[in-house]
């Protein structure tokens, strides 16, 4: 089969493409390489299987292909506030985009929203139904109002014209191919710990999150790819819920950094919590998390390890 991969440079995107290419996948990579790096993808580049597009998705495009994963789009928090608007050009003018090709070609399309849908909610953990807690006018809004206009436009191609959809809402997804300076609490931390300087928790460090490892999110993708009749959205992720403090605490123990821990302000509009409800995974793709933290999180400090030189 061959697979379109918008932003397959980035984080996800190329461990997408490598799982795709071991299945014997065509892959055509596409990518503006806001965030996404070639460094991620230079491994594929004598792969006779792969290609890469250098495009953005905010413009329009005419590819051909028999499946669509639309993962364009910045993900980080300090990436996608950068220039706020571009990231609502990306997601909204981008799944347009995704959107119109998939509509010529009649190929369906596979769309990775986030978690970020939720807002800063008040139902913990979050299941699909809860329509979440999202202020319209936040420093946050240009990520977490675009995915969920990105949502609202494919459910009306769908309504519209009978398009074929599959939506994924990603909860915080960590390993190997991560950028060390996208902000991330999982690279910071270990980027921190690794060169020996201190641990920067934002705020008490109270807040928490859900870590799931990369290979685990992949799962779940390519059993919603290959299901039949089941559009989702459907969160996709791990359970295993740390303040981030605790998560400090770990990363310095995995590593055995003589890091300290500081504290800085908490960013505008953080969540407080976020954990997925994965009944709906579960019932209809089998899907369960297998990469326990501190599996995960070793191989994401070997590969961060080498990426530093240390
Ligand atoms: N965070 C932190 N220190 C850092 C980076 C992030 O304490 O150096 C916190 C951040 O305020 C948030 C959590 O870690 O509460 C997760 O942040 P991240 O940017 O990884 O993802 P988010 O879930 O906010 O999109």
């Amino acid at each position: 089969m061959k697979v379109l991969i918008t932003g397959g440079a980035g984080f996800i995107g190329s461990n997408l493409c490598e799982r795709l290419l071991n299945e014997g996948d065509e892959v055509l990579c596409m990518d503006n390489f806001f965030t996404g790096s070639k460094e991620n993808i230079k491994e594929f580049k004598d792969n006779y299987n792969f290609e890469l597009i250098r495009h953005d998705i905010s413009e329009p495009f005419n590819i051909e292909a028999d499946f669509i994963i639309n993962l364009a789009c910045p993900a980080s928090v300090p990436f996608y506030q950068k220039n706020p608007l571009k990231t609502m050009k990306d997601n909204v003018f981008g799944i347009f985009n995704v959107m119109e090709n998939a509509r010529r070609l009649n190929v369906p399309v596979l769309h990775t929203s986030t978690s970020e849908v939720y807002g800063s909610p008040s139902v913990h953990p979050q299941p699909e139904t809860y329509s979440g807690n999202v202020n319209p006018t936040s420093i946050r809004s240009c990520y977490d109002e675009g995915k969920r206009a990105a949502e609202t436009i494919m459910f009306d191609y769908r309504r519209t014209y009978g398009a074929d959809i599959k939506i994924v809402r990603v909860f915080n997804t960590y390993g190997p191919k991560m950028l060390e300076d996208d902000g991330r609490v999982v690279s910071n931390f270990i980027v921190q710990a690794l060169k020996g300087i201190d641990l920067t928790v934002y705020g008490d460090g109270k807040q928490n999150r859900s870590f799931c490892y990369i290979s685990d999110l992949l799962d779940g993708i390519m059993l919603l790819k290959d299901s039949k009749n089941f559009t989702g959205p459907v969160n996709l992720g791990n359970t295993y819920e740390f303040t981030i403090i605790d998560f400090a605490k770990l990363v310095l123990s995995l590593t055995g950094s003589k890091s300290k821990i500081v504290f800085k302000e908490l960013p505008k509009d953080d969540p407080i919590q976020r954990r997925p409800d994965l009944s709906l995974a579960k019932e209809n793709l089998g899907y369960s998390p297998k990469v326990d933290i501190e599996t995960g999180l070793k191989l994401t400090i070997e590969y961060f390890k080498k990426r530093l030189g240390l």
